[in-house]
């Protein structure tokens, strides 16, 4: 049997696994390299991406929902503010350059930063491969390059790199035994859900007292105006995000050369100190807007937001009454249960990040591991690999442990594709 065709006979400097705002990020700073290079240094680059089209959590494109990240942190600045690909030209290609400056916010909603992504993804479609999954891979002969292995419609080919950056992101985290179905789902999933809906939900519940489990919570309420959205989670109240400017320095490319440099237990104690800038916490003013509703529902003795603090969701069964299900739920303090009727329940449990083993197939074997039996990653965001493979592979995203809590979001991504573009052309170099 022959093995997948092979894509093409050259062997390209870089293959992205994923098109998300990471490799997008390291897409734009290849071409930025090689704009200011002669053509004999200048990289190939192709990114396969397994959505039809450039796609940013769609699922949580809530209208009003703002990013947690200031504008100037977009896929560039941070590396290069005088680039073409900033959020700045975007505005300004876009005619919204002067409205944007008097709303006077460093937060774009969301839906406008995706607009912003599409809209540099759009300026990349000749090195984007859109509907194209990397389903494996493996050392080609000799090592010095790797053999991607990709699912494109029925077909499987290969794509040979000398360099291949993971990027593939994170997937929504669930508890145990939970099945998603037509009325059960992750927020990842909530928009296009919600446009699937039949009929409008009488009785919701949202598990979760993070971001974005507050603002399903909101969204639900706003959306379906006479349905009763109970809010379940084990914290006595959505506690606020720290973004004071201290704080916020953890974000800071700089943080990232301490943070890897640090003892284990120091990272785990600066990780613990600091998770609430992040992990399971909510924006100061949605927790307001969530309170405020709570309470104008109490004046006016229609109670359709209800918070069930302090409580643990036990179980969700299909109600034999019904087609609708039943939630069992225990509030933690006083060990009451109580067990309602329910139509949706929406689980927003946060996300983990994809194990890059899941793509890495047989190149797993070459790579080295740390004390802790994780793959040993150098500070350029190299994996460790034996003298069996030269090739490299470079991680983006799935680092936290290595390079601090800003591994898996936006703060940092513009400086880290400039610093995996240094790595890969001065790898490139020495080889010469
Ligand atoms: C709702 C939501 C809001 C967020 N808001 C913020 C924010 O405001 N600020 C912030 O800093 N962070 C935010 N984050 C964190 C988020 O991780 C980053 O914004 C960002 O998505 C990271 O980009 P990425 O490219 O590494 O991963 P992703 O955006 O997840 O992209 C990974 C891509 O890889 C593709 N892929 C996966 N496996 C394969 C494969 N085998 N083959 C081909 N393609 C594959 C996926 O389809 C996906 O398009 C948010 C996260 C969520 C869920």
């Amino acid at each position: 049997m022959t093995g997948p065709a092979t894509d093409a006979d050259d062997i390209l400097d870089i293959v992205g696994v994923g098109f998300g705002p990471s490799n997008l990020a390291l897409a734009v700073a290849v071409r930025e390299h090689n704009a200011d290079r002669p053509a004999a240094e200048h990289l190939t680059q192709v990114y396969f991406e397994k959505q039809p089209a450039f796609g940013w959590h769609r699922g949580m494109l809530i209208d009003g929902a703002t990013m947690q990240v200031s504008f100037i942190k977009d896929l560039v600045t941070m590396r290069n503010p005088a680039s073409e690909y900033g959020f700045l030209s975007y505005l300004h290609d876009n005619d919204r350059l002067a409205d944007f400056i008097n709303h006077k916010s460093l937060f774009p909603s969301r839906v406008e930063f995706h607009d912003y992504l599409e809209w540099v993804a759009r300026r990349f479609q000749d090195v984007a491969r859109y509907g194209s999954e990397v389903v494996a891979m493996r050392p080609g002969p000799g090592g010095d390059h790797i053999e991607v292995i990709v699912r494109r419609g029925g077909e499987h080919r290969v794509q040979r790199a000398r360099n291949v950056v993971v990027a593939v992101g994170q997937e929504p985290a669930l508890p145990d035994d939970i099945e998603l179905g037509d009325r059960i789902w992750h927020c990842a999933q909530l928009l296009e859900r919600v446009e699937r809906l039949t009929e409008e939900p009488r009785r919701a519940v949202v598990v979760g007292a993070g971001q974005s489990a507050a603002e399903t919570t909101e969204f639900l309420h706003r959306r379906f105006e006479n349905a009763e959205v109970s809010a379940i989670f084990l914290r006595y109240g959505y506690s606020v995000a720290d973004d004071t400017p201290f704080a916020n320095r953890i974000f800071d490319p700089e943080s990232v050369d301490v943070f890897y440099g640090a003892p284990e237990n120091v990272k785990r104690m600066l990780f613990d100190y600091h998770r609430n800038t992040n992990y399971s916490v909510v924006d100061q003013e949605l927790a307001d807007e969530l309170y405020r509703r709570v309470y104008q529902e109490r004046v006016r003795g229609v109670e359709r937001l209800r918070i069930l603090n302090a409580s643990r969701l036990h179980a969700v069964r299909r109600d034999v009454t019904g087609d609708g299900l039943r939630v069992d739920v225990e509030h933690l303090p006083t060990g009451e249960k109580r067990s309602f009727g329910v139509d949706l329940v929406v689980y927003a449990t946060g996300y983990r990040p994809i194990d890059p083993a899941n793509v890495l197939g047989e190149v797993a074997e070459y790579c080295r591991r740390d004390a802790g039996k994780r793959p040993a990653i150098t500070r350029d965001y190299r994996l460790e690999t034996d003298d069996r493979l030269r090739a490299g592979i470079y991680l983006q995203g799935g680092t936290e442990q290595t390079h601090g809590i800003s591994a898996q979001l936006l703060s940092n991504t513009a400086v880290r594709a400039g610093e995996i573009v240094r790595s890969i052309a001065g790898a490139r170099v020495g080889a010469v």
